[in-house]
């Protein structure tokens, strides 16, 4: 049996992460950023030293899929060509961020560089810039390439079909000419390789949208060794066409795809098998599970034809487990399995599957009806605010017992205040606490429930960016109300009266929850549980939390599901099991509520299609979404589809410091015909990643919506 390993994580001491934003600062130079990518390339083959293949140049600057796209020329023009985005370290990373054409104006009416969408890798919390194809894809020859002498050096590439599915076709040219005029350069790349490199292909993308023409005659002219890889689902639908293919081995994920196991039987005789039997998306260590799948694989293929591997790339896993508390298993520990299975010498877990049982009945509330503002286009956030430099420290120090509770909380509550009082400046109708006190919105609920485990290491989750995703260790509950503090603190500094209402009661603050699903997909969870029975015991945490809000007179409440498309099973058999739980879960944390109270909740992703019908059973008065990279498109799918309540459009895009027009922001309320009062305008995700020009973005928020408003005024 031979050891290997599909991708390792970019984290190192977050050295890259660190670099990058320090050149986005201007604190760094392309030298540093570049030595800061080297190095953790350095590090990550060192720490894979021993596997039998070792993956090299995988690892990127912000991700794999916009260094791919680099390399076949896919660059938006708005940024430069292509030579650019390989000469210049500045125009690489201005792809994904946007930048101004001019320096910003106060009316923010500099430049539309607006930055590439974002969006996620399949059912994972890892997202990719999506390629813009706006002409025909060409292999540019001086793209870096890392060092392929030794031959156990494998490369993996995104396939040319995966890529071209995550793309925008701007051309005039159709998905099939695309693809063949895509495939002939990955051809040409491939084929300078030195000869005796093996190229891992990597085509998740068979499992969402088949196999295209022309795969096979791609292969044929690759003159290398290929490696062709399905992960995240079992590839039953086209096993027979995939074993045909002309490839010395075939990758399968045994994991998400169980199925796969029962398929090796017909696993051709001139191929090797890479088999995914250790869970790349989870941190649990090898147990007695895997050791019986391992045991059904070598029943099947000869170990001289297997190599054994994660099932997917580790970038989803943490690098390390060291300094943890609990006995986790991240990538290098997961490396250390593999090469003690084949040594023999691996120490298997026990295993047993806990049986639960799913609750039957479906969570409903009294009201039937839907609440509606009485403000035309009310305004709202979607609850965080500027995590600065001094905000991060102070929890930094807090945790190291440098600062007193009683100094860290007083600090909180001065920014909290100082937050309630500039969206009363700015005249938002729904204000927000700014969620000062949560470093990331799953860990601050697993510090605060039983039965998680925090981590210190991160994950890259895109860019920059990194979470640590809690892991669940044992059953969940509330000890205490956690959040309530913070709402009825915020709700205090409010000054102003509430705008459109003759109550004359002051302006609400909300409350603001992560929701059950959300928690769940951005935690590591169990794997003697089934995911949907974990949905239901944080609901039932999250419902007491909920309650103790509604008794403080927090009447307008969020919670947010922006991980419940991403969760969607990639298997469309699965879709309606995990909708029904994962929708009755949501509405199991609100049901109780009293009628005054209003459910608000955001879902940042714009593939609403598959999930309309659930999107209606949340049964939320205001679905706070992300359309403005969809320009409208979202809305407008989710009006036409039935659904009752109202809609927050998301007009502009937070991952991006740049400043949008008003015109722009107009573009998307003024294309719905739907009534105002049902329609709010919100950025398109949370604050916190931004810096103070959160608050310059939010001011021409309002300038565009007192043009709406005077619209409507004028049409009574
Ligand atoms: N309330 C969270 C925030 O504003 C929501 C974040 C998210 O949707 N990812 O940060
Ligand atoms: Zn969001």
């Amino acid at each position: 049996m031979h050891i290997t390993n599909l991708g390792f994580p970019n984290v190192y001491q977050s050295l890259i992460k660190v670099t990058v934003e320090k050149f986005w600062r201007g604190e760094a130079t392309e030298a540093d950023v570049r030595k800061a990518l080297a190095d953790v390339q350095a590090y990550n083959h060192a720490a894979q030293e021993g596997l039998d293949l070792i993956p090299v140049g995988e690892i990127d600057l912000y991700d794999r899929m916009l260094a791919t796209s680099v390399r076949f020329g896919i660059v938006p023009a708005r940024f430069g060509t292509p030579a650019d985005a390989i000469k210049s370290i500045a125009t690489y990373l201005s792809i994904p961020r946007g930048a101004q054409d001019k320096p910003s104006s106060a009316q923010g009416s500099g430049g539309a560089k607006q930055a590439s969408p974002m969006v996620k890798w399949f059912n994972t919390n890892y997202h990719v810039v999506q390629p813009e194809i706006e002409r025909d894809p060409t292999w540019q020859k001086d793209a870096p390439l890392p060092d392929l002498s030794d031959p156990r050096h494998i490369l993996p590439l995104i396939g040319p079909w995966t890529l071209l599915s995550y793309s925008i076709n701007t051309t005039t040219r159709s998905i099939p000419e695309l693809f063949a005029i895509l495939a002939g350069e990955y051809q040409k790349f491939i084929n300078t390789l030195p000869e005796h490199t093996t190229v891992q292909l990597e085509e998740p993308s068979f499992l969402t949208k088949g196999i295209p023409q022309g795969y096979e005659e791609f292969l044929k002219g690759i003159k290398r060794q290929v490696h062709l890889h399905v992960y995240f689902g079992a590839i039953n639908d086209f096993a027979d066409k995939l074993f045909k293919f002309p490839v010395a081995g075939i990758g399968l994920d045994f994991f998400d795809g169980p199925e796969n196991l029962s398929l090796l039987a017909r696993f051709p005789k001139d191929k090797v098998l890479i088999a995914g039997i250790i869970n790349g998306r989870n941190v649990w260590p090898v147990s007695a599970r895997t050791e019986k799948l391992l045991a059904e694989v070598q029943k099947a293929i000869p170990d001289d034809r297997l190599y054994i591997s994660p099932s997917c790339s580790l970038l989803h896993v943490p690098l390390s487990a060291k300094s943890e508390k609990g006995n986790f298993s991240f990538a290098e520990e997961k490396i250390a399995e593999l090469k003690a299975i084949k040594d023999g010498t691996a120490k298997y877990a026990p295993f047993t599957h806990q049986n639960t049982v799913l609750p039957k009945e479906r969570f409903e509330r009294k009201r039937k009806t839907f609440w509606v503002s009485d403000i035309a286009y009310p305004t709202t956030t979607i609850g965080s605010f500027p995590q600065t430099a001094d905000v991060r420290k102070a929890r930094s120090d807090w945790r190291r017992g440098m600062i007193t509770d009683a100094d860290y909380e007083s600090y909180m509550q001065k920014l909290t205040k100082e937050c309630v009082e500039r969206q009363e400046k700015l005249g938002l109708d729904l204000l927000v606490h700014g969620e000062f006190e949560r470093n990331d919105m799953v860990q601050y609920f697993a510090e605060n429930f039983s039965g998680f485990t925090v981590i210190k290491a991160p994950v890259q989750s895109y860019g920059t960016r990194h979470v640590r995703p809690p892991v669940i260790t044992g059953p969940v509950s509330r000890p205490h109300p956690f959040t309530v503090k913070w709402s009825t603190f915020a709700q205090s500094c409010v000054s102003s009266s509430e705008g459109g209402s003759a109550s004359g009661g002051k302006k609400p603050v909300k409350g603001m929850l992560t929701g059950p699903v959300t928690i769940v997909k951005w935690a590591f969870p169990r794997e003697d549980m089934e995911q949907e029975a974990h949905f239901y015991e944080v609901a039932r945490a999250l419902a007491e939390e909920v309650r103790d809000l509604a008794k403080a007179g927090i009447n307008h409440i969020q919670i947010d599901e922006p991980a419940l498309r991403e969760a969607l099973p990639i298997n469309p058999a699965r879709h309606s099991h995990y909708l029904h739980h994962a929708v009755n879960a949501f509405r199991l944390v609100y049901s109780a509520m009293p009628d005054e109270v209003v459910i608000h909740t955001h879902m940042c992703f714009s593939e609403f299609n598959d999930i309309l019908g659930a999107i209606k059973e949340m049964g939320a008065d205001v679905l706070l979404i992300e359309d403005s990279k969809a320009k409208g498109k979202v809305a407008a799918s989710i009006r036409d589809s039935g659904f009752p309540a109202s809609i927050g459009l998301g007009v502009y895009d937070v991952h991006s410091p740049r400043l949008p027009t008003v015109e722009e922001m107009l573009v998307i309320p003024r294309s719905l015909d739907m009534d105002p009062h049902k329609v709010w305008i919100n950025p398109d995700c949370g604050l916190k990643t931004r810096g103070d020009e959160a608050w310059a973005q939010l001011e021409l928020m309002m300038e565009a919506v007192k043009i709406l408003r005077k619209g409507v005024a004028e049409k009574k």
